[in-house]
């Protein structure tokens, strides 16, 4: 709390995105990483075994529970949350306040429980909410990717359902039309107010 007065004005530095399942968040946070380098993205600490292709350090921080009890103990996190049931994942606290103490914008890709905490935590952060066009859209992605059982997509379009829901908590709305143009949306948000367009 002492270190937002200490750094009032974080309002577009500090930016979350956020959306339901399947919605395309780790598409359009990934086409921001190859395609907008000034953008600082917020590497994560999980506790879920990394996927084929996923690099230490870039993907994730992959660490085991009892360093993840660690991070949380000694208040290394700005949220964590249990995710889907299943693995814990966290935002680490320091780089985001090195980026926004040495005036840069820092993106936390990041589910809806940790958007919330962030909102807690700082309530002058800008809270983006990623939205598929149409809800028939989003089925069609969760079944089309395939990395989940039928049972498990069940299970995350129920809680999609109640995820929807949580719009209204946000400062903005982007459609994930299309990754480029979704990740374009997310960037203007980032600007600086005053600078304008
Ligand atoms: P995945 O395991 O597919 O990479 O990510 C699963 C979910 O965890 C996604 O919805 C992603 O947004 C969320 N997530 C990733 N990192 C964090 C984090 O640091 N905090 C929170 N609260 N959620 C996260």
């Amino acid at each position: 709390a002492e270190w937002i007065a200490a750094h009032g004005g974080i309002g577009n530095r500090l930016v979350v995105l956020a959306g339901p399942t399947a919605v395309g968040k780790g598409t359009v946070a990934s086409y921001i990483r190859r395609n907008h380098p000034d953008v600082m993205l917020s590497v994560s600490a999980t506790t879920r075994a990394p996927r084929p292709g996923e690099v230490e350090g870039q993907s994730y921080y992959f660490v085991d529970d009892a360093e993840f009890d660690r991070l949380v103990a000694e208040d290394e996190l700005l949220e964590w949350a249990v995710v889907h049931n299943a693995h814990r994942y966290g935002t680490p606290k320091a780089p985001v306040e090195r980026a926004i103490a040495d005036g840069n914008s820092v993106l936390l890709e990041i589910d809806i429980q940790g958007a919330r905490s962030v909102r807690r935590a700082m309530p002058e952060a800008t809270l983006i909410f990623l939205l598929p066009p149409t809800w028939d859209e989003l089925v069609r992605r969760l079944v089309g990717r395939g990395t989940e059982s039928p049972a498990e997509q069940q299970r995350r379009l129920e809680t999609a359902r109640v995820e929807l829901a949580a719009v209204d908590e946000f400062d903005h709305t982007v459609v994930n039309h299309d990754v480029a143009e979704a990740a374009q949306n997310v960037v203007d948000l980032m600007r600086p107010r005053a600078r304008g367009r």
